[in-house]
């Protein structure tokens, strides 16, 4: 029941239950104390006066009441005196524990307005304002450290937010453009009655290029979503990895005139097959698209010390400004929009290699090729002792 009330309330009541101990406890003491010296004050004045011996000390065995003697009854203005400190003692011990009670309650209601301000101003925060801060209060307690904790929570939120709207945003502008080719290419197609087999021929690559375009990108947005789905985990053997990756890209590579090199050791590391396998594709298929005729792209994987093992991919290929590389991780975001787009490129590719990444608590850092191009170097954990 203590745990449903109101924080001032259960202040109030705490408080009151430890004066009500203590008050309690004091006028017992009290009291006890009192009707002792009472009965000594009583003694005195009913005994004779002290007999004192021939050499000058009070013989105060005489003073003792003997076992024989008839106990003492107090007077009964003593016994009034008593019953009145009884009566008084408890007056003031239930005056002191209702005051107390009230000044805690009025006490605590001044502590915790700080408290009060601040839930009326996150009642007022929705998710139309996410960007407004909170005043922090000028103290240095927890409240004002609880307000700069909530101000950097809805900063991350309102980032999130924004993150996700230009998200869908982008998404919807990229599925957009692939159906609005189709449309104009089949508005156009519509209009003549007789079609030669060429312009037939045309239509059908149309339909071809962007339905693939469209199946590639929703694929993508697809494993954004997914990807916590699969959480399986075991040792994978990065060399075979790569081996499937360059045997399942050849063709692209050769299409290209790009040649692929792979220089592995036999390290191990642990995480998903599907998501790595989609990390290391991701990258090679980049440094294949982004290279220039007659380039290579060479995979050197190597165990750097017991628990890490390092994946370089090295393309010859356009390169990346230095401004562009932090912004290649980021969704949708294309360095050169028409060329990447022409490729059939969306963006989306970095953004998943890096949470993917970031699940498997490794790195992945971007730098230039030493002989031009681009070098993307990722570092993840080596669980097991490779032979
Ligand atoms: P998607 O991978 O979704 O099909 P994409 O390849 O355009 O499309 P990302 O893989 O995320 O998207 O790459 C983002 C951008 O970074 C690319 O558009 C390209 O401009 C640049 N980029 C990526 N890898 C390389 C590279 N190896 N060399 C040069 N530029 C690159
Ligand atoms: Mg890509």
């Amino acid at each position: 029941m203590l745990k449903k009330m109101p924080i001032r309330l259960r202040i109030t009541v705490m408080i009151v239950g430890l004066l009500t101990v203590c008050c309690v406890g004091l006028t017992l003491i009290l009291n006890l104390s009192a009707e002792t010296m009472a009965t000594r004050i009583d003694a005195t004045l009913t005994l004779p006066a002290k007999e004192i011996g021939e050499n000058g000390w009070v013989d105060e065995s005489s003073q003792l009441p003997s076992r024989n003697m008839t106990p003492i009854v107090p007077s009964d203005d003593s016994q009034t005196a008593r019953k009145d400190f009884r009566t008084d003692s408890i007056m003031y011990m239930l005056f002191v524990i209702v005051g107390g009670g009230f000044l805690t309650y009025y006490i605590s209601g001044k502590a915790l307005k700080p408290l009060d301000t601040l839930n009326g101003q996150v009642k007022n925060i929705n998710v139309h304002n996410l960007s407004e801060t909170l005043s922090v209060p000028p103290t240095m307690d927890e409240i004002a450290e609880l307000t700069v904790t909530f101000n950097e929570m809805t900063d991350k939120l309102n980032n999130a937010f924004m993150m996700q709207g230009r998200f869908s945003a982008s998404a919807a502008h990229e599925l957009r453009t692939p159906l609005a080719v189709l449309q104009t290419k089949v508005d156009v197609f519509k209009k003549k009655k007789d079609h030669t087999n060429e312009e037939y021929d045309a239509l059908i690559s149309v339909i071809e290029k962007q339905t693939s375009r469209l199946r590639g990108l929703i694929g993508n947005l697809l494993d954004m979503t997914n990807m916590n789905d699969n959480e399986e985990q075991s040792s994978i053997c990065v060399k075979i990895i790569f081996e499937d990756i360059i045997s399942d890209l050849s063709h692209i590579a050769k299409d290209k005139n790009v040649t692929l090199y792979l220089d592995s050791d036999n390290s191990v590391v642990n995480g998903n097959i599907d998501l790595l396998y989609r990390v290391f594709y991701n990258l090679v298929e980049n440094g294949i698209k982004y290279n220039v005729d007659g380039g290579r792209v060479d995979v050197i994987v190597n165990r750097i010390s017991k628990e890490q093992v390092s994946i370089k991919i090295k393309d010859t290929g356009i390169g990346i400004a230095e401004n562009n590389k932090k912004n290649i991780f980021e969704p949708f975001y294309r360095v050169d929009n028409s060329r990447s787009r022409q490729m059939g490129g969306a963006g989306l590719g970095l953004s998943i290699v890096d949470s993917i990444i970031k699940k498997h608590n490794g790195t992945i850092t971007v730098t230039d090729n030493e002989n031009g191009g681009t070098c993307f170097h990722v570092i993840l954990k080596n669980n097991y002792d490779s032979p």
